[in-house]
């Protein structure tokens, strides 16, 4: 399937997602603004898949924002290790995200019918299935990705050979085995296989 396809297809899988998810929506508290899910409640989770979206939208910016966020990328793949709670290197100063259109499902699933703050979303049950059920459609999409924090995914990406290989559908993950252990990235054809998403997933936030 070439690369287009599969952005087609990614987008069907939002659209669909987002329909269905309509009805959990009455009561959650997230509004424009509230970002407490931005620095690191919710995982900034990315498939490979997603984050060549991303690539792609960050070459239709302006130079200087580019730069920017290309700086913040840098900065957030240095200092994650280091610190529990991060803010994602797309949260703009005002805290609105600088890549909406094309922001990951972990971000886009993540709905709380409570205010954050510290102890992180709570859910409603059926929107978590849902969104567990999505992401194994992406997984599946992406099998011969990978998935793992936004920074270092787009990292992986900007090495010319793990992107041609990827885009060209030859990529094996194993070759970088010890980068996604180290870094806790998962490959999303094992996440297939397994399907056991609950626990490849660190820090699944808790259900309401
Ligand atoms: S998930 Fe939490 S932090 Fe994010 S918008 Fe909703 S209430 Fe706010
Ligand atoms: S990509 Fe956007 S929505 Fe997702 S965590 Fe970053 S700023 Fe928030």
């Amino acid at each position: 399937m070439s690369q287009a396809n599969r952005f087609k297809k990614l987008r069907k899988i939002y659209k669909e997602f987002n329909k269905e998810a309509r009805k959990y929506l009455e009561h959650v508290a997230c509004k424009p603004g509230c970002a407490d899910c931005c620095i690191d409640v919710g995982n900034i989770d990315t498939t490979t898949l997603e984050a060549m979206a991303i690539l792609k939208h960050l070459k239709t910016l302006k130079p200087s924002k580019r730069q920017l966020l290309y700086a913040n990328i840098k900065k957030n793949t240095r200092e994650k290790p280091r610190f529990k709670r991060m803010k994602c290197p797309f949260l703009d100063s005002r805290n609105f995200c600088s890549i909406y259109k094309v922001r990951p499902f972990s971000c886009r699933r993540l709905f709380s019918v409570r205010t954050c703050g510290e102890s992180g979303p709570a859910i409603p049950r059926g929107l978590w299935e849902l969104g567990e059920e999505t992401l194994g459609r992406i997984y599946r999409l992406d099998h011969f990705g990978i998935t793992g924090h936004v920074s270092y995914v787009i990292n992986l990406l900007n090495d010319g050979r793990f992107k041609e290989l990827y885009v060209s559908g030859k990529l094996k993950p194993e070759i970088i085995k010890d980068t996604i252990q180290k870094y806790d990235m998962i490959i999303n054809r094992a996440a297939v296989q397994k399907f056991n998403v609950l626990k490849l997933m660190p820090g699944s936030p808790d259900k309401a």
